[in-house]
């Protein structure tokens, strides 16, 4: 489903992914494991869009999309959840969820048209009752646990085949960690297949059929979930064993 092929992206003159291959069968939970500032969050910036690689290629069933504006690759079916959730605090729980749709309405560029955002909200509140609840609070008003079901919410809205997740789990009370383990889990049984950057490396890999793992921008293993969660050097350096 997604390809990348020796991506290479800088921050001005810094060069943080190093020719990064990498593939995501459909279906698939994959995760990219790592160390801070390894280059996981920029491979997902990489791949939806906000950042441009300087080299590379990256291949969404079959077409390129690396030279696509984020809008754009949105449309083709790619929805990021960006770390830090990066809600719109001073707009409602519903008005946060209605623009994960935003470019359906304005431009009719994304995958939803105007009563499939009903359907999808619908879906979404199912998901998690207590953003309907919630839906006339102001986002900046829910708790950090909330705020992650809303970031998901959003980026769910524009119906997605793939989601980008950077580390979902990051500050959270753990019965909110547990949660949103839950609800990834879920998710991919339904059909949509999901790219997780996760600090919380052995819940990740528990969870993953592959991994793979990043060290100073580039790709340094790859392998089956059991397999690295088993691998006594894995253990040592990210699962704290
Ligand atoms: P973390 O878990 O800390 O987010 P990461 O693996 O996601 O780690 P990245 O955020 O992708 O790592 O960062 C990769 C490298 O790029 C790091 O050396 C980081 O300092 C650098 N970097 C990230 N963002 C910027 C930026 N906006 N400007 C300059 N350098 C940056």
């Amino acid at each position: 489903m997604l390809l990348l092929q020796g991506i290479h992206t800088f921050y001005g003159h810094i060069e943080a992914v190093k020719g990064i291959d990498l593939k995501i069968n459909k279906g698939e939970i994959v995760c990219l494991i790592g160390s801070n500032g390894a280059g996981k969050s920029t491979t997902l910036m990489t791949i939806s869009g906000i950042l441009k690689p300087v080299k590379g290629r990256i291949l969404f069933d079959g077409e390129e999309i690396h030279r696509l504006l984020p809008h754009k690759i949105v449309a083709k079916g790619i929805s990021q959840v960006p770390e830090g959730r990066r809600i719109f605090p001073k707009l409602t729980v519903r008005e946060n969820l209605e623009m994960g749709a935003y470019s359906t309405v304005t431009r009719n560029a994304l995958r939803v048209t105007g009563h499939e955002i009903t359907t999808q909200l619908e879906y979404v509140f199912a998901l998690f009752p207590v953003l309907r609840e919630r839906q006339k609070q102001m986002g900046g008003t829910l708790s950090g646990g909330e705020q992650q079901m809303l970031a998901i919410g959003r980026a769910l809205m524009s119906k997605p085949r793939l989601l980008l997740l950077d580390e979902p789990s990051l500050g959270l009370a753990p019965i909110f960690v547990g949660k949103i383990f839950k609800t990834i889990k879920e998710l991919n049984a339904e059909g949509l297949t999901i790219l997780l950057v996760e600090q919380n490396a052995k819940a990740a890999l528990k969870l993953a059929n592959r991994g793979y793992v990043i060290e100073s921008g580039r790709v340094t293993r790859e392998g089956g979930g059991r397999e690295l969660l088993n691998d006594p050097d894995i253990k040592k350096a990210y699962l704290g064993e």
